[in-house]
Order: structure tokens, then sequence, then C-alpha cells
């Protein structure tokens, strides 16, 4: 996505290194904010409403131009067993840039419901897309009706019109609903993460993609990798028990993946290759179908897919995947960056002074961590205290701020952070680094964000979502991923 392109330039526009700097990491979390306790309460459906031992793999072609769209059915299959969420099925926690809703035929129940973002969508804003008509497969995971049931799918563009529509029937007794499986079994994959029982965590699946058979160790070790490296930050670390992690050690005939500048084409699992929409990192899939099929045995919800490469590249849509290049030194901060867009649906906070038109100032954006002050109420608003207001002009103005938030108008801040050049593990001792980490910053309002640096704010000088050498989530990211596990996982 552009948002992994704009995160190239900053990384080597402002920012000279990055590495994986976790461990040590301290994160002002804002007050009550895990709900403690709850978690081990959570209830069984209490009516049952679909089928709790299938699920129905929708597989959709989206198709069009720039200002045409059109989504097609392509083919449904059924999977063993149902690893999705079991609370909070009937209701949207984010609306993204698209919605899929299962609703019961006879009574009009939504019976699941959720939102995501597809490649197609950020593809019609090429120049290509004036020109030419593309297709793109998208694949959705939803429980099985128990009875026949109608699907919606709903695109919608960043000024929240709806782009296209389109609603069909199913009969989950339908005899071409095709049951499959894959040969990557349970047995043959290994958690390097188990916080619980499948039907009641966020069941995460890392494949290997470029990997050979020969290769499967160093796949197996990247997979863990990967997952140390998010579970140790704020708030994945505290919330641990509430995700697994499993390694499905895809194959691929050959090692590496395809870069289309030095016309290196190579025969892999699902067919990724750099310079998407001929932007030269800019790394993904399009076999959508493929990936699914490998990930037909296990339990998931959420998909990380490793590059076994060093090539730089990646990317991170929300509730359809990660892929990241694995084996360069910035790979693990990415793979956590590229993870708060896909779990958790986080905007890019960082900008550039010729930024682009992917927001619409006049709405107010679904991301969280993000504001063009339309309805910042929605937003971190609550977060504001007399004290975090005034941080970024030395306290100057604090006898106002109580004023102020009595109006409703909240103080922008002008501070900026520039991020600092941390080269070595060595340096994490110096001033420097201990300073970063421990930085005194206040939640506010940061002009820029989104790839824009007037007209969105965000709410911290830094973040993972803003800059890869800082090693924690701002506080209002951390909010918002506790917020996004807890519509998951309590009722
Ligand atoms: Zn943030």
């Amino acid at each position: 996505m552009r948002k992994f392109l704009t995160l190239i330039a900053l990384f080597f526009a402002s920012v000279k290194m990055l590495f994986a700097i976790s461990s040590q990491a301290k994160v002002e979390v804002p007050g009550a904010l895990f709900n403690e306790g709850a978690y081990s309460h959570i209830k069984e459906v209490p009516e049952v409403l679909f089928n709790q031992n299938y699920t129905l793999r929708l597989d959709y072609v989206f198709s069009g131009d720039a200002h045409h769209t059109e989504i097609s059915l392509a083919k449904m299959a059924r999977l063993e067993g149902w690893w999705g969420r079991n609370v909070n099925t009937d209701r949207l926690h984010l609306r993204g840039n698209g919605i899929i809703t299962l609703t019961d035929s006879a009574t009009r129940k939504v019976l699941y419901t959720n939102s995501f973002s597809t490649l197609f969508s950020e593809w019609q804003s090429t120049s290509e897309a004036l020109t030419t008509r593309k297709a793109f497969e998208n694949v959705f995971l939803v429980p099985m009706p128990a009875a026949k049931a109608y699907v919606t799918v709903e695109l919608i563009d960043k000024s929240d019109n709806l782009t296209a529509s389109f609603t069909h029937l199913v009969n989950p007794a339908d005899i071409l609903i095709r049951p499959i499986t894959s040969p990557y079994t349970p047995d043959r994959c290994r958690y390097m993460h188990k916080g619980g029982d499948s039907r009641n965590v966020i069941d995460v699946a890392i494949v290997g993609e470029g990997y050979t058979k020969e290769e499967l160790d160093i796949f197996y070790r990247d997979a863990k990798q990967t997952t140390d490296e998010i579970l140790s930050y704020e708030p994945f670390k505290s919330l641990a028990d509430r995700f697994n992690f499993i390694a499905v050690p895809v194959e691929s005939s050959e090692s590496g993946v395809s870069i289309p500048l030095k016309n290196e084409w190579k025969q892999t699992a699902f067919s990724s290759h750099f310079s998407t929409f001929y932007s030269d990192r800019y790394l993904t899939t399009l076999n959508l179908f493929d990936l699914h099929d490998a990930l037909a045995a296990v339990p998931y919800e959420h998909i990380i897919i490793l590059a076994n490469t060093d090539n730089y590249g990646g990317g991170g849509i929300l509730n359809s995947y990660v892929l990241t290049a694995a084996h360069n030194r910035w790979a693990m901060p990415v793979v956590v960056h590229e993870f708060g867009h896909s779990f958790a649906g986080l905007a890019d906070e960082y900008f550039y002074d010729d930024g682009t038109d992917q927001y619409d100032l006049t709405k107010e954006p679904w991301e969280q961590n993000i504001t063009t002050l339309v309805n910042f109420e929605s937003k971190w608003y609550d977060l504001l205290s007399q004290e975090l207001e005034t941080s970024s002009e030395n306290g100057k103005g604090k006898a106002k701020s109580r004023e102020r938030r009595k109006n409703k108008q909240p103080k922008i801040g002008t501070g900026d952070y520039y991020g600092i050049e941390v080269v070595t593990k060595a340096d994490q001792a110096l001033p420097a680094y201990k300073t970063l980490v421990e930085a005194d910053y206040k939640v506010g309002l940061y002009e820029g964000g989104g790839y824009l640096s007037k007209g969105i704010y965000r709410p911290y000088p830094t973040c993972r979502m803003r800059d890869n050498s800082y090693p924690l989530f701002c506080p209002v990211c951390v909010r918002a991923i506790t917020r996004m596990i807890e519509y998951y996982t309590i009722q």
C-alpha cells in the first residue's frame, strides 16, 4: 500500500538506521485501559445463529477502473471449524474501506459483519486505472450460516461514498460449496505462541513465501522472531494470552521472491513480487486464492506473509494480510508497523510536505490515530488533559486549558519530532536513545499525519506508526489496538 511506500521514504529521508529495540520499552498506557478479568468471562454465543463447526469462505473478484467498480462472486468453499470472532459478531468496530455482512434471510438479523481494505481500491487511485480495467482477488471468511442467508459486500471511498454493493443469497446446503483442506495440516505446523483455545483467541497464521523445502528451518526462525517482536510491544505484550501465532511451512519451488526491476522472476507459492503498481519497493501478492488455499487446514483469522528476501519491501492491508521482506535490518520494526495496519486498522502517522490526497479533509477518517478535527471527539479528545494540552509550549497556557476543554476547542501543538539516528545495539546505551524511549511526550494534537503535513493531526510526536526508530506504539495507538483485541475477545 501507499502506506508502505511512504514509510520507505521516511526511512531514507530522516531516519538512517532502524532496528528492533523493544525489549526495554515502556509505554505510557492510559489508565484503566485493560479490561482485567473480563476475558475469563467469555460466554458462549447466547443464540446459535450460525454453525460454529464450519467456516464459509467467499472468493470474490473486484474489478473495474478509476470510476467503475464491480463485485463478482468467484466461488464458495467450506472449511472445518470457525476461528473468527464469537463475540460482537453483529457489529463493526471500525468501518474500513469495505464491509461484508451476513444476514439471516428469514429474520433479517445480522449474523456476522466485518470490515476490510483492499488492494483494488488503492489501485483505483493510480494513473493506470484511468485507462485500464483490472480484476483483483479478495477472500473473506464468515461463519457458515445455519440457514439461508444473504451476504452483502460494500466498498466505500475516502469521502464516505458507497462505490459498489453486491448482495447474494447463500444456502448452506448448496452442493456446490466445496469442502476444502490443505496439505499444511496442523501437525505439520508449529505454534510460535499459544495463548489459548483457537475458538476464544485471535489466530494469526505466519506463512512463508519464497522458502524452499531446504530453507524451512530459516522460515521457522523468522516466524519465531516475528512473533516475539510483535508480542514485545504493548498492548500485545500484556494481552499475549489473547493470541495464537502458528507458523505454516509453505514451500516454494524456488528461493526468494520476484524482483521485476532486475528481471528476476521466481516460482513461489503466492507469486508475490516487488514493483506493485510500478512502485519499486512495493511487495505484494495478488494471489489471494492461493494464499487461502494453503491455510485451509489451520485455524487462522489474520495472515502475516514472510518473504525470503533481503530486498526491502512489504505492505499491510486491513483484515487481508501483512507481507514483509524477512531479511533486512528493518524487517522487525516494519512487520509490527504493518500488523498495526492489518490487525488494528491504524493509519500511518507520517507525512510529506507534498503529501498525497489519500484522505478527504472534509470528513473524519475512520482510523483511530489520525483526525481531521471534523469529529475529534470521536478520537482521543478524552485523553487530552490540562497538562497534556500544553505540553508543546513548555506549560504556557495552562490557565486557559480548562476553559478550552470546556469549550471543546482543543489546543493544537506545534511540537514535532524528526527521529533519532540509532545505529547499533551499543547505541541503546547512549543518552540520546534513553531520551527517546523515556521522552516525556504528551498526547495532544500534532499537525502532520496520514501523508499530509497540513490538515491531518496525529496524537503524539512519534509512534511505531510514524517512525521505525521509535520502539513503542503511542498511547492512542495502544488504546486503539487494545480496543480491537477486546472487540475480538470480550462480549
Ligand atoms: Zn500512534
